[in-house]
């Protein structure tokens, strides 16, 4: 269980200082080391933190766009995302939200959401897309390593 404590709250604060000196639209706490279900995201200049996230697509329509991540900087790769989703969070609070989302800010929230489960970009791309950013992704890692 989640205690929406002080705690928690130092650690979206943290984050979110974290995200404007990178200039990021969204990110996920596990990206910076902790261990909770929560991520926050930039939608129309305003930061929004979410917790215990729950994603339902609202359609099967999709569409595919150019897609970035802090993590892995300097890659940009096609992911096919739903274009309408509903969101089911907590604040910080520990109060419900309830979003329908289309278009930028859902796929900002399924980028975010796919961090929480351990799924980057790169995990959603096919093998052309693959190929065609395979040094890039050779120079990060011997870059980390
Ligand atoms: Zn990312």
């Amino acid at each position: 269980m989640t205690s929406f404590d002080g705690e928690l709250a130092h650690i979206a604060a943290q984050m979110k200082k974290t995200m404007q000196e990178v200039n990021g639209v969204g990110l996920s706490a596990n990206q910076v080391g902790f261990d909770k279900a929560l991520f926050i995201v930039k939608l129309s200049d305003e930061t929004y933190v979410f917790v215990n996230p729950e994603l339902t697509p609202l359609s099967n329509e999709t569409n595919k766009t150019e897609e970035g991540c802090l993590s892995i900087p300097g890659v940009w790769v096609d992911v096919e995302r739903y274009l309408k989703v509903r969101l089911s969070a907590k604040n910080l609070e520990g109060e419900t939200i309830e979003l329908e989302l289309e278009g930028h800010p859902a796929r900002v929230i399924q980028h975010e959401v796919d961090h929480l489960a351990g799924v980057l970009i790169i995990d959603r791309i096919g093998p052309d897309e693959r190929r065609r950013i395979a040094d890039q992704l050779e120079e990060i890692k011997n870059k980390a390593s």
